[in-house]
């Protein structure tokens, strides 16, 4: 099997064990069911996910032009606390902002290797925590807008970490924590204008990964650097494919790419 396309992040669904698609042009891949086999992926050409030109990728999928000119790359995205469109102030296009930033957004706790804090919208979830690789969540507040969240989430990076140790997700070195405890000890630190919509009921949801075989030590494959590579799959956790040599491939970031795929044996 021989397949060609642009890199996008992996849609997701939970089915006891999350199912990873990735989505090409006319096809579409379920690799769940590549496990334990042995693929190799190619790397052809830049393809930016906006102007579908072949320019070198920047970052989130967009060439350098697209990534500091189109608005779903604002400053707003990664740093929720700059959102404007709450006081009709535009960033890059008010009518995308205002869609985008007002809708409800929920303030969480995910687990992928130590208890981080992070923003999303509402029905991203569980598809966000699913990408971070978390093997539990849970919601702290949710708020009508990303600004709110943005606000929520800056204040309680100061009592707990804003960052995923993929190394550690990845060999599977984590802790089964009480993170309905975890949220009633932050609690105290949500500021005043997103207090009311404290969760205070709302209970972990627990997310089982297909992975058949943790590796030891990871290294990450640059497939830029390196353009071709094999391997048997041996799991899919976060957004990361994992190989029996240890090798770990992030789909996400390498969006904008243009892949061959091969399923060898
Ligand atoms: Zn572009």
């Amino acid at each position: 099997m021989r397949y060609e396309g642009v890199l996008t992040k992996m849609r997701t669904e939970i089915v006891d064990e999350v199912q990873y698609y990735l989505i090409w042009e006319k096809d579409f891949i379920n690799f769940n069911q590549l496990i334990d086999k042995k693929i190799s992926l190619n790397f052809l050409r830049y393809q930016c996910l906006n102007c579908g030109l072949e320019k070198k990728i920047y970052r989130q999928g967009f060439c350098f032009d697209c990534f500091t000119s189109i608005p779903q790359a604002g400053d707003w995205v990664i740093k929720p606390e700059l959102s404007r469109a709450h006081l009709d102030e535009e960033d890059r296009d008010l009518e995308y902002e205002k869609k985008a930033q007002l809708q409800p957004h929920v303030v969480y706790l995910a687990n992928s290797s130590d208890v981080k804090v992070g923003v999303t919208r509402r029905s991203q979830i569980p598809t966000r925590w699913i990408d971070q690789g978390a093997h539990e969540a849970i919601e702290i507040v949710e708020v009508p807008n990303r600004y709110l969240a943005g606000i929520t989430e800056v204040a309680l990076k100061d009592h707990v970490s804003d960052k995923t140790n993929w190394r550690k997700m990845l060999t599977n070195d984590i802790l089964d924590l009480n993170l309905e405890e975890e949220r009633e000890k932050l609690k105290q630190y949500i500021p005043e204008e997103a207090r009311e919509y404290y969760l205070a009921s709302n209970k972990e949801t627990e997310i089982k990964f297909p992975v058949r075989k943790f590796p030891e030590k990871v290294k990450s494959l640059n497939l830029i650097k390196n353009p071709y590579y094999e391997g048997i799959l041996k799991g899919i956790k976060g957004q990361y494919l994992i190989f029996d040599d240890g090798t770990v491939f992030n789909v996400r970031s390498n969006e904008g790419l243009v892949v061959e795929l091969k399923v060898l044996v």
